[in-house]
């Protein structure tokens, strides 16, 4: 049984998509109705506002938490059907393929507009909301402290930190994961290609496209209010000028004749060592990114919250150290093979013999064996990720073995090792 006892004043810090997953949740989750939930957030720091490809778990979880039916929330979400992602110009064998979620062609996430998704989550939350700057979140005695620009400081059993980005990396707090090779993302928003006709939510399958690009890749979403397009690339190793002009000539391509500039987003590729102490929890983009490659952020977010809760709801408060180090342990293990996964998809190269994809294939994503070290990184992702390449590689793959997973489940490495030719 659930017991919210050790959890009377909960503060959960952002307002992005992780904030508000996380508040909806403790919501829904806490069985309680006498605790204290404060959600924090400065309304002059905006939201990141993309993130607009999910995993399939997150249709069942925002059933759960708005308690709508599925089809309400997909409107609400001005969302379609992702089924997978269509890969084309990927890889050595010349030839586009889909990472199809599986079962196929029956399990599907959504492609949704973030900010319908986070008005979604706030009108299941109950919360007491303050707007205001928090310059500190530091574990204390039983709990943890939160400092506040001009408030007094405030005392809480669990806080979840979900301020977006780390402001800079640093060896001892995060793991660097750059053997995936992209930094920057130029964000355009076009007209919709898929749209509502009728009464209820658009049935049509639809992928995320990820197109291999000379200085990159450029995803393609389409939402029933627009189309969502990204080019993903290194600024280190192409200029913005180049990428914009190889931008236009794609959509010109494409057909698309207008588009709204919408932003230019540099972003790190890390796993935080201390993603859950016992009192402080990082979920989001504060605990981990990596390129937008599998869409991999809203689903580790679940993850994080969902883990992070469940401990402390189920267990009793006594095993509380020792089972921090434990969930820290799982959920790094966890990010850091999402990150092996994203960076293996460059391994291979793709149809571009261009500056960048020969330095991504032959220069960053060898690293990984450095970075991912389990003396470095404390925790076993390598090892987990190898033996995934390892059973690809056998001439016959055990029925036991076909449920295991890295992060993904071992159907999406033989679909893109397939698909890559590698
Ligand atoms: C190009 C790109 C594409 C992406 N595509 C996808 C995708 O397809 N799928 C996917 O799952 N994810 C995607 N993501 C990831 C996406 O960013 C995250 O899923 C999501 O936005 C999580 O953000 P967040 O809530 O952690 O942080 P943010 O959205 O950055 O929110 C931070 C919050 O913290 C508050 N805050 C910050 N500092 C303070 C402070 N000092 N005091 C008080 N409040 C503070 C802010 O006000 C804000 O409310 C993409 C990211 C990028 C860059």
């Amino acid at each position: 049984m659930p017991d919210g006892k050790s959890l009377r004043k909960i503060a959960i810090v952002g307002r992005g998509t992780a904030g508000s997953l996380a508040a909806a949740s403790v919501t829904s989750l806490h069985p309680d109705s006498d605790y204290e939930l404060h959600h924090i957030y400065d309304s002059r720091i905006p939201v990141i506002g993309v993130g607009e490809g999910s995993w399939p778990s997150l249709v069942q979880q925002l059933q759960q938490l708005t308690k709508l039916p599925h089809a309400a929330v997909q409107q609400r979400l001005k969302g379609t059907r992702k089924y997978g992602v269509a890969f084309e110009g990927w890889g050595r064998r010349n030839r586009d393929f889909t990472h199809y979620f599986t079962p196929q062609q029956v399990s599907y996430a959504y492609h949704l507009s973030a900010d319908f998704m986070a008005e979604l989550l706030h009108e299941s939350t109950r919360a007491h909301h303050i707007d205001a700057n928090v310059v500190n979140i530091a574990r204390v005695e039983g709990g943890a402290e939160v400092e506040f620009e001009e408030r007094a400081p405030e005392r809480y059993d669990l806080v979840f930190d979900a301020r977006g980005f780390p402001k800079e990396l640093h060896p001892d707090h995060h793991i660097d994961i750059s053997f995936i090779p992209t930094n920057t993302a130029v964000i355009r928003r076009c007209p919709a290609i898929v749209v509502e006709s009728g009464e209820g939510p658009v049935l049509q399958h639809t992928y995320t496209r990820a197109v291999a690009r000379p200085h990159g890749w450029i995803f393609v979403i389409p939402l029933t209010v627009h189309t969502s397009y990204g080019y993903i690339f290194n600024r280190e190793v192409s200029s913005l000028d180049d990428v914009e002009a190889d931008f236009d000539a794609f959509l010109n391509a494409d057909g698309v004749s207008e588009f709204e500039q919408r932003a230019v987003i540099p972003f790190p590729n890390f796993v935080h060592r201390q993603i859950y102490d016992g009192a402080v929890a990082r979920i989001g983009n504060a605990a981990a990114f990596m390129e937008p490659l599998e869409a991999t952020a809203i689903v580790s977010a679940q993850l994080q919250i969902g883990m992070v809760l469940h401990i402390r709801l189920n267990r009793p408060v006594e095993t509380l150290e020792r089972d921090a180090p434990v969930v820290n342990r799982f959920l790094v293990n966890n990010m850091l093979c999402y990150g092996l996964f994203v960076g293996w998809h460059y391994s291979c190269g793709s149809q571009y013999d261009s500056e960048f994809w020969r330095n991504a294939r032959d220069h960053v994503w060898p690293q990984h064996r450095v970075a991912a070290d389990p003396d470095v990184v404390d925790c076993t992702a390598l090892e987990k990720f190898d033996d995934m390449i390892e059973l690809l590689n056998r001439p016959v793959i055990e029925k036991a073995d076909w449920n295991r997973m890295c992060a993904v489940p071992f159907t999406s490495y033989a679909q893109m090792s397939q698909g890559l030719g590698c």
